[in-house]
Protein backbone atom coordinates (compact mmCIF):
# COMPACT_ATOMS: atom_id res chain seq x y z
CA UNK A 1 0.00 0.00 0.00
CA UNK A 2 1.13 3.16 -1.09
CA UNK A 3 1.60 5.48 2.24
CA UNK A 4 0.17 9.13 0.48
CA UNK A 5 -1.18 9.46 -3.22
CA UNK A 6 -1.00 13.15 -4.08
CA UNK A 7 -2.94 13.53 -7.35
CA UNK A 8 -1.86 16.80 -9.70
CA UNK A 9 2.02 17.46 -10.20
CA UNK A 10 1.49 21.37 -10.64
CA UNK A 11 2.90 23.70 -7.95
CA UNK A 12 0.85 22.41 -5.19
CA UNK A 13 1.72 18.42 -6.23
CA UNK A 14 4.95 18.70 -6.70
CA UNK A 15 5.43 21.13 -3.45
CA UNK A 16 3.85 18.41 -1.27
CA UNK A 17 6.13 15.87 -2.65
CA UNK A 18 9.04 17.30 -1.83
CA UNK A 19 7.99 18.42 1.74
CA UNK A 20 6.71 14.94 2.31
CA UNK A 21 10.52 13.61 1.03
CA UNK A 22 12.46 16.36 3.16
CA UNK A 23 10.43 14.81 6.49
CA UNK A 24 11.72 11.60 5.31
CA UNK A 25 8.06 10.75 3.92
CA UNK A 26 7.34 8.62 0.27
CA UNK A 27 4.87 9.43 -1.66
CA UNK A 28 3.38 8.66 -5.07
CA UNK A 29 2.78 11.67 -7.42
CA UNK A 30 0.20 10.89 -10.14
CA UNK A 31 -0.27 12.85 -13.24
CA UNK A 32 -2.38 13.16 -16.31
CA UNK A 33 -0.22 14.57 -18.58
CA UNK A 34 2.65 12.24 -20.06
CA UNK A 35 4.90 15.41 -19.62
CA UNK A 36 5.38 18.19 -17.19
CA UNK A 37 5.15 21.52 -18.64
CA UNK A 38 4.07 24.80 -17.72
CA UNK A 39 2.70 27.77 -19.48
CA UNK A 40 5.26 30.70 -20.81
CA UNK A 41 4.04 32.87 -18.18
CA UNK A 42 5.04 34.75 -14.85
CA UNK A 43 4.35 34.21 -11.33
CA UNK A 44 5.17 36.48 -8.20
CA UNK A 45 6.82 34.80 -5.39
CA UNK A 46 6.09 36.86 -2.23
CA UNK A 47 8.91 36.89 0.82
CA UNK A 48 5.90 34.12 2.67
CA UNK A 49 6.42 31.99 -0.03
CA UNK A 50 10.53 32.30 -0.19
CA UNK A 51 10.95 31.46 2.61
CA UNK A 52 9.56 28.28 2.21
CA UNK A 53 11.32 27.68 -1.11
CA UNK A 54 14.42 27.92 0.40
CA UNK A 55 14.10 25.75 3.74
CA UNK A 56 13.76 23.67 1.23
CA UNK A 57 17.14 24.12 -0.27
CA UNK A 58 16.12 25.56 -3.27
CA UNK A 59 17.78 29.48 -2.76
CA UNK A 60 21.06 28.55 -5.02
CA UNK A 61 18.94 27.17 -8.03
CA UNK A 62 16.34 29.78 -7.60
CA UNK A 63 18.70 32.86 -7.40
CA UNK A 64 19.90 31.05 -11.02
CA UNK A 65 16.63 31.64 -12.62
CA UNK A 66 14.60 34.35 -10.71
CA UNK A 67 14.12 37.73 -10.81
CA UNK A 68 14.39 40.30 -7.58
CA UNK A 69 12.28 43.32 -8.52
CA UNK A 70 13.66 46.84 -7.24
CA UNK A 71 10.00 48.16 -6.00
CA UNK A 72 6.06 47.44 -6.46
CA UNK A 73 4.54 50.60 -8.26
CA UNK A 74 0.98 51.44 -8.64
CA UNK A 75 0.34 53.43 -11.87
CA UNK A 76 -3.06 55.17 -13.38
CA UNK A 77 -3.31 53.15 -16.64
CA UNK A 78 -5.31 56.03 -18.11
CA UNK A 79 -2.73 58.84 -17.56
CA UNK A 80 0.57 56.82 -16.55
CA UNK A 81 1.17 58.47 -13.69
CA UNK A 82 2.70 57.00 -10.13
CA UNK A 83 0.05 56.63 -7.40
CA UNK A 84 2.54 54.97 -4.71
CA UNK A 85 6.01 52.76 -4.59
CA UNK A 86 6.63 50.04 -1.91
CA UNK A 87 9.95 48.91 -1.97
CA UNK A 88 10.63 45.42 -2.45
CA UNK A 89 14.68 44.37 -3.06
CA UNK A 90 16.70 44.58 0.54
CA UNK A 91 13.07 46.27 2.42
CA UNK A 92 11.61 42.68 2.09
CA UNK A 93 14.63 40.37 3.31
CA UNK A 94 14.90 43.17 6.30
CA UNK A 95 11.15 43.24 7.30
CA UNK A 96 10.30 39.77 6.00
CA UNK A 97 13.42 37.54 6.22
CA UNK A 98 13.22 36.45 2.11
CA UNK A 99 13.36 38.47 -0.94
CA UNK A 100 10.26 39.31 -2.98
CA UNK A 101 10.80 37.33 -6.18
CA UNK A 102 9.40 37.14 -9.81
CA UNK A 103 9.97 33.73 -11.50
CA UNK A 104 8.85 31.87 -15.02
CA UNK A 105 6.80 29.40 -13.95
CA UNK A 106 8.62 26.86 -16.22
CA UNK A 107 11.99 27.56 -13.75
CA UNK A 108 9.89 27.00 -10.95
CA UNK A 109 8.37 24.15 -12.04
CA UNK A 110 11.71 22.58 -13.01
CA UNK A 111 13.30 23.33 -9.48
CA UNK A 112 10.70 21.79 -7.59
CA UNK A 113 10.81 18.65 -10.18
CA UNK A 114 14.74 18.13 -10.44
CA UNK A 115 14.27 18.34 -6.81
CA UNK A 116 11.69 16.02 -6.24
CA UNK A 117 13.45 13.63 -8.62
CA UNK A 118 17.03 13.55 -6.98
CA UNK A 119 14.72 12.94 -3.25
CA UNK A 120 14.10 9.50 -4.99
CA UNK A 121 11.58 8.50 -2.67
CA UNK A 122 8.69 10.08 -4.66
CA UNK A 123 6.90 7.33 -7.83
CA UNK A 124 5.70 9.47 -10.15
CA UNK A 125 3.64 8.54 -12.71
CA UNK A 126 3.06 10.59 -15.66
CA UNK A 127 0.62 10.00 -18.03
CA UNK A 128 -2.24 8.61 -15.46
CA UNK A 129 -5.43 10.25 -15.15
CA UNK A 130 -7.45 9.36 -11.16
CA UNK A 131 -10.91 8.63 -12.83
CA UNK A 132 -12.26 6.80 -9.33
CA UNK A 133 -11.98 6.53 -5.97
CA UNK A 134 -13.48 5.32 -2.92
CA UNK A 135 -12.72 5.68 0.93
CA UNK A 136 -12.93 1.94 2.95
CA UNK A 137 -11.96 2.14 6.45
CA UNK A 138 -8.52 1.48 6.62
CA UNK A 139 -7.33 3.16 3.29
CA UNK A 140 -8.06 4.57 -0.21
CA UNK A 141 -8.78 2.59 -3.43
CA UNK A 142 -7.45 4.98 -6.19
CA UNK A 143 -8.56 4.02 -9.97
CA UNK A 144 -6.74 5.39 -13.23
CA UNK A 145 -6.71 5.06 -16.47
CA UNK A 146 -2.92 4.97 -17.27
CA UNK A 147 -0.21 5.04 -20.54
CA UNK A 148 2.71 5.28 -18.70
CA UNK A 149 4.75 5.88 -15.69
CA UNK A 150 7.90 7.25 -14.46
CA UNK A 151 10.28 6.29 -11.78
CA UNK A 152 12.22 8.54 -9.76
CA UNK A 153 15.23 9.44 -11.27
CA UNK A 154 15.66 12.20 -14.07
CA UNK A 155 13.56 11.76 -17.17
CA UNK A 156 13.05 7.68 -16.49
CA UNK A 157 9.58 7.45 -18.36
CA UNK A 158 8.44 3.57 -18.96
CA UNK A 159 5.69 3.21 -21.84
CA UNK A 160 2.71 0.91 -21.39
CA UNK A 161 -0.07 0.14 -23.75
CA UNK A 162 -3.03 2.03 -22.27
CA UNK A 163 -4.45 0.08 -19.63
CA UNK A 164 -6.08 0.74 -16.42
CA UNK A 165 -4.61 0.67 -12.71
CA UNK A 166 -5.89 0.77 -9.11
CA UNK A 167 -3.51 1.67 -5.98
CA UNK A 168 -4.00 1.39 -2.51
CA UNK A 169 -3.06 3.94 -0.50
CA UNK A 170 -3.84 5.18 2.97
CA UNK A 171 -4.37 8.88 2.01
CA UNK A 172 -5.40 10.89 -0.72
CA UNK A 173 -4.59 14.38 -1.72
CA UNK A 174 -6.28 15.94 -4.15
CA UNK A 175 -3.70 18.53 -5.81
CA UNK A 176 -5.65 18.41 -8.97
CA UNK A 177 -6.35 21.98 -9.75
CA UNK A 178 -9.01 23.79 -10.40
CA UNK A 179 -11.81 21.03 -12.12
CA UNK A 180 -10.65 18.98 -9.14
CA UNK A 181 -11.74 15.32 -10.19
CA UNK A 182 -10.78 14.13 -6.07
CA UNK A 183 -13.13 17.13 -4.98
CA UNK A 184 -15.96 16.34 -7.39
CA UNK A 185 -16.02 12.59 -6.24
CA UNK A 186 -16.24 13.33 -2.24
CA UNK A 187 -17.74 16.27 -2.09
CA UNK A 188 -20.79 18.14 -3.15
CA UNK A 189 -20.19 21.31 -3.38
CA UNK A 190 -20.74 23.36 -7.38
CA UNK A 191 -18.37 23.33 -9.76
CA UNK A 192 -16.41 26.56 -10.44
CA UNK A 193 -18.09 29.35 -12.38
CA UNK A 194 -16.64 31.61 -14.92
CA UNK A 195 -16.32 35.14 -13.62
CA UNK A 196 -16.13 36.64 -16.91
CA UNK A 197 -13.24 37.88 -16.41
CA UNK A 198 -10.39 37.29 -19.09
CA UNK A 199 -6.46 36.95 -18.11
CA UNK A 200 -4.25 38.11 -21.43
CA UNK A 201 -0.39 36.49 -20.86
CA UNK A 202 2.61 37.18 -22.74
CA UNK A 203 6.19 37.66 -22.34
CA UNK A 204 8.66 39.88 -24.19
CA UNK A 205 12.86 39.53 -24.01
CA UNK A 206 13.67 43.38 -22.58
CA UNK A 207 16.80 43.84 -25.15
CA UNK A 208 13.71 44.12 -27.88
CA UNK A 209 11.61 47.08 -25.77
CA UNK A 210 13.01 50.38 -26.07
CA UNK A 211 14.43 51.87 -23.23
CA UNK A 212 11.61 53.67 -22.05
CA UNK A 213 9.14 50.30 -21.68
CA UNK A 214 12.07 48.14 -19.70
CA UNK A 215 10.86 47.68 -16.38
CA UNK A 216 12.97 46.32 -12.88
CA UNK A 217 10.01 46.51 -11.08
CA UNK A 218 6.51 44.72 -10.60
CA UNK A 219 3.66 47.88 -11.85
CA UNK A 220 0.19 47.58 -11.62
CA UNK A 221 -1.92 49.64 -14.02
CA UNK A 222 -5.19 50.44 -12.94
CA UNK A 223 -7.65 51.80 -14.91
CA UNK A 224 -11.69 51.46 -15.25
CA UNK A 225 -12.63 47.52 -15.05
CA UNK A 226 -8.94 46.15 -16.29
CA UNK A 227 -5.59 46.35 -14.79
CA UNK A 228 -1.93 45.45 -16.55
CA UNK A 229 0.59 43.66 -14.27
CA UNK A 230 4.06 43.69 -15.67
CA UNK A 231 7.30 42.13 -14.32
CA UNK A 232 10.82 41.17 -15.05
CA UNK A 233 11.78 37.50 -14.74
CA UNK A 234 14.89 35.69 -15.74
CA UNK A 235 16.79 37.32 -14.41
CA UNK A 236 15.50 40.57 -15.47
CA UNK A 237 15.92 39.76 -18.93
CA UNK A 238 12.39 38.99 -19.76
CA UNK A 239 9.10 41.01 -18.92
CA UNK A 240 5.99 39.36 -18.42
CA UNK A 241 2.80 40.99 -19.18
CA UNK A 242 -0.56 40.26 -18.08
CA UNK A 243 -3.81 42.17 -18.76
CA UNK A 244 -6.73 41.53 -16.53
CA UNK A 245 -10.20 42.23 -18.00
CA UNK A 246 -13.16 42.52 -15.92
CA UNK A 247 -16.75 41.60 -18.08
CA UNK A 248 -17.35 45.21 -19.23
CA UNK A 249 -14.19 45.80 -20.67
CA UNK A 250 -14.15 42.25 -22.28
CA UNK A 251 -14.53 42.21 -25.93
CA UNK A 252 -16.49 38.88 -26.03
CA UNK A 253 -19.02 36.81 -23.93
CA UNK A 254 -17.36 33.81 -23.50
CA UNK A 255 -18.33 30.11 -23.73
CA UNK A 256 -16.46 26.72 -22.94
CA UNK A 257 -13.77 26.23 -25.81
CA UNK A 258 -13.76 29.89 -26.95
CA UNK A 259 -10.37 30.55 -26.10
CA UNK A 260 -9.20 27.65 -28.20
CA UNK A 261 -10.55 29.27 -31.16
CA UNK A 262 -8.99 32.74 -30.93
CA UNK A 263 -6.31 33.76 -33.10
CA UNK A 264 -3.55 35.04 -32.30
CA UNK A 265 -3.94 38.05 -34.16
CA UNK A 266 -7.23 38.49 -32.88
CA UNK A 267 -6.36 38.84 -29.13
CA UNK A 268 -3.42 40.75 -30.25
CA UNK A 269 -6.54 43.56 -31.80
CA UNK A 270 -8.85 42.27 -28.56
CA UNK A 271 -5.99 43.32 -25.86
CA UNK A 272 -5.51 46.66 -28.21
CA UNK A 273 -9.03 47.48 -28.38
CA UNK A 274 -9.73 47.46 -24.44
CA UNK A 275 -6.84 48.97 -23.62
CA UNK A 276 -7.28 51.78 -26.46
CA UNK A 277 -7.98 54.49 -23.46
CA UNK A 278 -4.45 53.90 -21.48
CA UNK A 279 -1.82 55.82 -21.77
CA UNK A 280 1.09 55.92 -24.14
CA UNK A 281 3.11 53.52 -22.39
CA UNK A 282 0.51 51.42 -21.75
CA UNK A 283 -0.37 51.18 -25.44
CA UNK A 284 3.35 51.24 -26.77
CA UNK A 285 4.36 48.07 -24.61
CA UNK A 286 1.22 46.43 -26.00
CA UNK A 287 1.63 47.10 -29.61
CA UNK A 288 5.39 45.16 -29.23
CA UNK A 289 3.29 41.87 -28.07
CA UNK A 290 2.41 39.88 -31.21
CA UNK A 291 1.56 36.47 -28.94
CA UNK A 292 -1.09 36.28 -26.48
CA UNK A 293 -2.55 33.31 -24.34
CA UNK A 294 -5.82 34.13 -22.93
CA UNK A 295 -7.02 32.24 -19.58
CA UNK A 296 -11.14 32.65 -18.61
CA UNK A 297 -11.06 32.79 -14.85
CA UNK A 298 -13.60 30.86 -13.44
CA UNK A 299 -13.90 30.53 -9.18
CA UNK A 300 -15.89 29.34 -6.38
CA UNK A 301 -17.23 29.94 -3.11
CA UNK A 302 -15.05 31.13 -0.15
CA UNK A 303 -14.28 28.56 1.67
CA UNK A 304 -15.96 27.90 4.66
CA UNK A 305 -14.44 25.59 6.91
CA UNK A 306 -11.63 22.84 7.48
CA UNK A 307 -14.63 20.23 5.97
CA UNK A 308 -14.04 21.41 2.67
CA UNK A 309 -10.27 20.74 2.39
CA UNK A 310 -10.07 17.60 4.28
CA UNK A 311 -12.51 14.85 5.09
CA UNK A 312 -11.04 10.80 6.45
CA UNK A 313 -8.79 10.21 4.50
CA UNK A 314 -9.08 12.53 1.32
CA UNK A 315 -7.43 15.90 1.75
CA UNK A 316 -7.82 18.98 -0.82
CA UNK A 317 -4.70 21.45 -1.68
CA UNK A 318 -4.03 24.49 -3.70
CA UNK A 319 -6.66 24.96 -6.72
CA UNK A 320 -8.13 22.15 -5.82
CA UNK A 321 -9.40 22.92 -2.71
CA UNK A 322 -9.27 27.10 -2.61
CA UNK A 323 -9.01 28.61 -6.73
CA UNK A 324 -9.08 32.60 -6.71
CA UNK A 325 -8.88 35.12 -8.53
CA UNK A 326 -5.01 36.24 -10.06
CA UNK A 327 -5.57 39.36 -8.05
CA UNK A 328 -3.15 39.16 -5.24
CA UNK A 329 -1.11 36.79 -7.12
CA UNK A 330 -1.83 34.05 -4.39
CA UNK A 331 -2.69 30.71 -5.89
CA UNK A 332 0.45 28.66 -6.10
CA UNK A 333 1.74 30.57 -2.78
CA UNK A 334 -0.94 29.58 -1.23
CA UNK A 335 -0.61 25.63 -2.53
CA UNK A 336 2.96 25.52 -1.32
CA UNK A 337 2.13 27.30 2.28
CA UNK A 338 -0.50 23.96 2.36
CA UNK A 339 2.21 21.40 1.25
CA UNK A 340 4.41 22.80 3.63
CA UNK A 341 1.70 22.69 6.65
CA UNK A 342 0.08 19.71 5.04
CA UNK A 343 3.76 17.99 5.26
CA UNK A 344 4.37 18.53 8.91
CA UNK A 345 1.10 17.16 9.98
CA UNK A 346 1.87 14.03 8.07
CA UNK A 347 4.60 13.56 10.24
CA UNK A 348 2.72 13.15 13.09
CA UNK A 349 2.85 9.56 13.48
CA UNK A 350 0.91 9.37 16.94
CA UNK A 351 -2.47 10.56 15.16
CA UNK A 352 -4.47 9.06 12.75
CA UNK A 353 -4.30 9.57 9.38
CA UNK A 354 -7.65 11.13 9.66
CA UNK A 355 -6.78 13.30 12.72
CA UNK A 356 -3.62 15.07 10.53
CA UNK A 357 -5.40 15.51 7.58
CA UNK A 358 -8.41 16.98 9.55
CA UNK A 359 -5.38 19.31 11.52
CA UNK A 360 -3.84 20.16 8.18
CA UNK A 361 -7.07 21.56 7.07
CA UNK A 362 -8.02 23.54 10.17
CA UNK A 363 -4.48 25.12 10.43
CA UNK A 364 -4.77 26.35 6.45
CA UNK A 365 -8.74 27.13 5.76
CA UNK A 366 -8.85 30.13 7.38
CA UNK A 367 -6.14 32.34 5.61
CA UNK A 368 -6.92 30.67 2.26
CA UNK A 369 -10.45 32.16 2.62
CA UNK A 370 -9.16 35.64 3.37
CA UNK A 371 -6.71 35.43 0.57
CA UNK A 372 -9.67 34.43 -1.48
CA UNK A 373 -11.44 36.98 0.03
CA UNK A 374 -9.01 39.93 -0.51
CA UNK A 375 -8.12 38.72 -4.07
CA UNK A 376 -11.92 39.62 -5.06
CA UNK A 377 -11.68 43.15 -3.49
CA UNK A 378 -8.37 43.73 -5.16
CA UNK A 379 -10.71 43.37 -8.28
CA UNK A 380 -13.35 46.30 -6.98
CA UNK A 381 -10.42 48.21 -6.13
CA UNK A 382 -7.79 47.60 -8.89
CA UNK A 383 -10.84 48.47 -11.39
CA UNK A 384 -12.70 51.02 -9.33
CA UNK A 385 -14.16 53.99 -11.79
CA UNK A 386 -15.78 57.05 -10.78
CA UNK A 387 -15.99 58.19 -6.88
CA UNK A 388 -14.31 54.83 -6.10
CA UNK A 389 -11.20 55.60 -8.46
CA UNK A 390 -10.92 59.06 -6.94
CA UNK A 391 -10.86 57.74 -3.51
CA UNK A 392 -8.47 54.99 -4.05
CA UNK A 393 -6.15 56.90 -6.17
CA UNK A 394 -6.07 59.83 -3.00
CA UNK A 395 -5.54 56.81 -0.61
CA UNK A 396 -2.45 55.75 -2.75
CA UNK A 397 -0.77 59.22 -2.59
CA UNK A 398 -0.79 59.43 1.36
CA UNK A 399 -0.79 55.73 1.99
CA UNK A 400 0.42 54.15 -0.36
CA UNK A 401 3.51 52.18 0.71
CA UNK A 402 1.28 51.06 4.33
CA UNK A 403 -1.87 50.03 1.87
CA UNK A 404 0.72 48.22 -0.67
CA UNK A 405 2.61 46.18 2.20
CA UNK A 406 0.64 43.22 3.54
CA UNK A 407 2.18 41.93 7.08
CA UNK A 408 -0.34 39.52 7.64
CA UNK A 409 0.45 37.49 3.90
CA UNK A 410 4.00 38.34 3.69
CA UNK A 411 5.17 37.18 7.55
CA UNK A 412 3.13 34.12 6.99
C1 LIG B 1 -3.27 34.94 -15.05
C2 LIG B 1 -2.83 34.22 -13.81
C3 LIG B 1 -1.76 34.72 -13.07
C4 LIG B 1 -1.35 34.10 -11.89
N1 LIG B 1 -0.30 34.62 -11.19
C5 LIG B 1 0.08 34.04 -10.02
C6 LIG B 1 1.17 34.58 -9.26
O1 LIG B 1 1.80 35.56 -9.66
N2 LIG B 1 1.51 33.96 -8.08
C7 LIG B 1 0.84 32.86 -7.61
O2 LIG B 1 1.18 32.36 -6.53
N3 LIG B 1 -0.20 32.33 -8.33
C8 LIG B 1 -0.58 32.88 -9.50
N4 LIG B 1 -1.61 32.33 -10.23
C9 LIG B 1 -2.34 31.16 -9.70
C10 LIG B 1 -1.58 29.86 -9.90
O3 LIG B 1 -1.24 29.71 -11.26
C11 LIG B 1 -2.44 28.67 -9.49
O4 LIG B 1 -3.13 28.96 -8.30
C12 LIG B 1 -1.53 27.46 -9.24
O5 LIG B 1 -0.84 27.13 -10.40
C13 LIG B 1 -2.37 26.26 -8.76
O6 LIG B 1 -1.51 25.17 -8.57
P1 LIG B 1 -2.11 23.72 -8.26
O7 LIG B 1 -0.93 22.82 -8.13
O8 LIG B 1 -3.07 23.80 -7.14
O9 LIG B 1 -2.98 23.35 -9.53
P2 LIG B 1 -2.55 23.16 -11.06
O10 LIG B 1 -1.36 23.98 -11.39
O11 LIG B 1 -3.78 23.36 -11.87
O12 LIG B 1 -2.09 21.64 -11.15
C14 LIG B 1 -3.02 20.59 -11.17
C15 LIG B 1 -2.36 19.39 -11.83
O13 LIG B 1 -3.23 18.27 -11.68
C16 LIG B 1 -3.27 17.55 -12.91
N5 LIG B 1 -4.54 16.81 -12.93
C17 LIG B 1 -5.80 17.33 -13.01
N6 LIG B 1 -6.71 16.35 -12.97
C18 LIG B 1 -6.03 15.18 -12.84
C19 LIG B 1 -6.44 13.81 -12.74
N7 LIG B 1 -7.74 13.44 -12.74
N8 LIG B 1 -5.49 12.85 -12.63
C20 LIG B 1 -4.16 13.21 -12.62
N9 LIG B 1 -3.73 14.48 -12.71
C21 LIG B 1 -4.65 15.47 -12.82
C22 LIG B 1 -3.17 18.63 -13.97
O14 LIG B 1 -2.73 18.13 -15.21
C23 LIG B 1 -2.15 19.58 -13.33
O15 LIG B 1 -0.82 19.25 -13.65
C24 LIG B 1 -2.03 32.93 -11.44
C25 LIG B 1 -3.08 32.40 -12.19
C26 LIG B 1 -3.47 33.02 -13.37
C27 LIG B 1 -4.61 32.44 -14.17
Amino acid sequence: MTELAIVGAGMGGLSLALALQQAGHACTLVEREAALTEVGAGIQLGPHVMRRLTAWGLRDRLHERIALPEALQARDALRGHLLATLPLAGDCVNRYGAPYATAHRADLQAILLEAVQQGGSTELRLNTTLTRWVEQRNGVNLEFDSGATASPGPARVEEHAHSQAQVQASALVGADGLWSRVRASGWTLPEPSATGHLAYRAMLPQSLLPERLRSQVVTVWMGPHLHLVTYPVRQGEWLNVVVLLQPQRSPHAVTPGWDLSREPQDMAADVQAALRGCCAGVRDLLGMIEQWRVWPLYGRDILAGPDQMARGRVALLGDAAHPMLPYLAQGAGMAIEDAECLAQWWTQTDLTVSQRLHRYAVARWQRNARVQLQSRRNADIFHATGFMRWGRDLGMKILGRRLMDQPWLFSG
